[in-house]
């Protein structure tokens, strides 16, 4: 059982069936230590287990979506 810590990859991923993207409401898929959007790419940071949904805080996964968006 993963104790609390620093580690960002103490995130429990069942905790991904409850979330969504901020942006487009897409699923969350847990990739390294972030959430990465299947809708439009975003990837959320986890600070401390915790997911960050936060639009203005996310970069762009996708490359198709760069330079397109901001
Ligand atoms: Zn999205």
């Amino acid at each position: 059982m993963p104790a609390a810590s620093s580690n960002p990859a103490a995130f429990d991923p069942t905790v991904l069936a409850q979330l969504a993207c901020p942006a487009c409401l897409g699923d969350l898929r847990l990739k390294e230590a972030r959430l990465v959007c299947a809708g439009c790419g975003r990837a959320y940071p986890i600070v401390d287990g915790i997911p960050v949904l936060i639009v203005e805080r996310a970069a762009v996964e996708d490359p198709r979506m760069s330079g397109k968006l901001l």
